[in-house]
């Protein structure tokens, strides 16, 4: 059993202080995994002493000795990758299949990404005057605090932690509380990969406890927080009086954009798979969809049947599209969000707020809901990030307006832009106030899967939602 229990720090499984637990939720029943440490402040600080304690001799490692311990652990998480996928599944809720597809083979990406990258760029740049030449040299901060939330939790974990000790920082990881399984698997292959104890620690608790010190500790130079806006506002103020390095990949609302010159099989398809991918708990799933109006009503007829033919069901069966969400509060949450949407005005395209048949009542299972009618306006359902299975649908005349629709928002990650003319997806694309636009592709999966790759989508430096890959050195 790759799982061990405590809190992992200077490379041991450790309990709380305080011995306070909390319960660890399997999504699909209600039932309890297991129980996790609740830490609180003095754990943290043992845990970033012991970070602080191992940054010197890390910080001094050769690069080809950092770069060797990511590919082995890039290997070893590949060796344990059916038994991360099964603890993955179980923990979040996420399907089986996802999380072998998706989760695993990103974060053995990930290793292995970064081990490559500091092996070819040891940030060490040059600049040439004629009577002289100047250098810059990136150099490690120290210790990095890393917060992830449940939806990916492995997958985003290794994204922060990887990069971060092949610059040579140490780290102290504050995963969710939801999902913690795969961050204390990860400890026990840094200790079968021979990692020296401290470079990597991981600290289970509630955000508002343990996380909140990760953030105000003094001695954490860097912040990278990955989660709800709400949550990085709060992370943002925690850390500005200390002016510490801040790297923030927050919230999104966003828009699945179709022109009535799409064939409507794909039109259906992209919306399906934007919307529903992970039960449409990924930031950049696209929660709202606009139609141009001569495709409107055949698309939302299309759509709703779509909708209703996937499959919820156990996360572990390779029959299921959608399994339960991450936990009962979550639940409650979308649910709320639906009855908020019929109160406003919606019509139920599919799905709606009733309970799954034949499923565990203990499970937080949602049915995949698409929701017309609702003003995009003014509609919360339609305007506030849901994160849940819940698409709204709205028809629009003019590209002006569509524009003008998506831009009205808070947010600003990604949108998808579904047409046959070049011209207009190029003029359209240019004119949405996101940072990421996909033509003729849709956000959900592509990222993931060629995680390294922008061939099919403009990547944009301006997003009203900070969502910037973390720097983990200074120059
Ligand atoms: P939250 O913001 O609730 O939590 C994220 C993490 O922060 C958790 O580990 C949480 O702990 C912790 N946390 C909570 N409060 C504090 C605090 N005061 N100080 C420090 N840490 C704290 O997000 P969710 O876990 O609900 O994740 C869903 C959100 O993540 C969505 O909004 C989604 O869009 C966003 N997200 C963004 C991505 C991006 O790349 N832009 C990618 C994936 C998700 P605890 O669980 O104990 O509360």
């Amino acid at each position: 059993m790759l799982f061990k229990n405590g809190n992992f720090i200077n490379g041991k499984f450790v309990a709380a202080q305080s011995g306070k637990v909390l319960n660890n939720i399997n999504p699909a029943t209600g039932d309890i995994i297991c129980q996790l440490p609740r830490s609180s402040d003095e754990d943290v600080d043992f845990a970033v002493d012991s970070a602080l304690s191992a940054f010197p001799g890390w910080k001094s490692t050769s690069i080809e000795a950092r770069a060797s311990l990511l590919d082995r652990i890039g290997d070893l998480l590949e060796k344990y990758s059916e038994e991360l996928a099964v603890m993955e599944s179980e923990d979040s809720g996420k399907t089986l299949v996802m999380a072998k597809a998706v989760d695993i083979p990103r974060a053995i990406a990930n290793f292995r990404f970064f081990a490559g990258a500091i092996r070819h760029d040891s940030g060490l740049h040059t600049f040439h005057m004629d009577s002289a030449v100047n250098y810059t040299s990136r150099e490690p901060l120290g210790v990095a605090g890393l917060i992830t939330p449940w939806n990916l939790p492995l997958y985003l974990l290794s994204w922060k932690v990887a990069p971060a000790l092949a610059c040579g920082n140490t780290v102290v990881c504050k995963p969710s509380e939801i999902t913690p399984r795969t961050a204390n698997a990860l400890a026990v292959i840094f200790n079968e990969a021979g990692a020296p104890p401290g470079i990597f620690n991981v600290v289970h608790g509630l955000g508002g406890e343990c996380g909140n010190r990760l953030v105000s500790h003094p001695s954490v130079r860097l912040v990278s927080f990955t989660g709800g806006t709400a949550t990085g506002a709060l992370v943002a103020s925690s850390s500005a009086p200390l002016f510490k390095r801040l790297s923030l990949e927050l919230g999104g609302k966003n828009a699945t954009v179709i022109f009535s010159d799409t064939p409507l099989g794909q039109a259906v398809e992209a919306a399906k798979r934007a919307g529903f991918t992970n039960n449409g708990q990924v930031c950049l799933c696209g929660s709202r969809v606009f139609v141009q109006r001569p495709l409107y009503d055949a698309f939302l007829e299309a759509f709703g049947e779509a909708v209703k033919g996937l499959v919820v069901g156990h996360p572990s069966l390779s029959s299921t599209d959608v399994g339960p969400l991450s936990s009962a509060q979550h639940k409650e949450k979308v649910l709320s969000y639906i009855d908020s949407a019929l109160v406003e005005g919606g019509v139920i395209v599919a799905g709606g707020p009733g309970p799954v048949e034949g499923l565990p009542q203990g499970g937080f299972y949602v049915k995949p809901t698409v929701i017309s009618g609702l003003n995009a306006k003014t509609s919360r359902a339609a305007r506030e990030e849901v994160f849940g299975p819940l698409v709204t649908v709205h028809p629009f005349d003019s590209e002006a307006e569509v524009i003008e629709l998506v831009n009205d928002s808070k947010y600003g990650l990604c949108a998808n832009v579904w047409t046959k003319d070049v011209n207009t997806a190029l003029r359209v694309s240019k004119n949405l106030s996101v940072g990421i636009v996909w033509v003729s592709e849709c956000a959900a999966l592509l990222c993931f899967i060629y995680p390294h790759s922008i061939t099919y989508f403009l990547h944009r430096a301006h997003s009203h939602t900070p969502s910037t890959h973390t720097h983990y050195a200074q120059g």
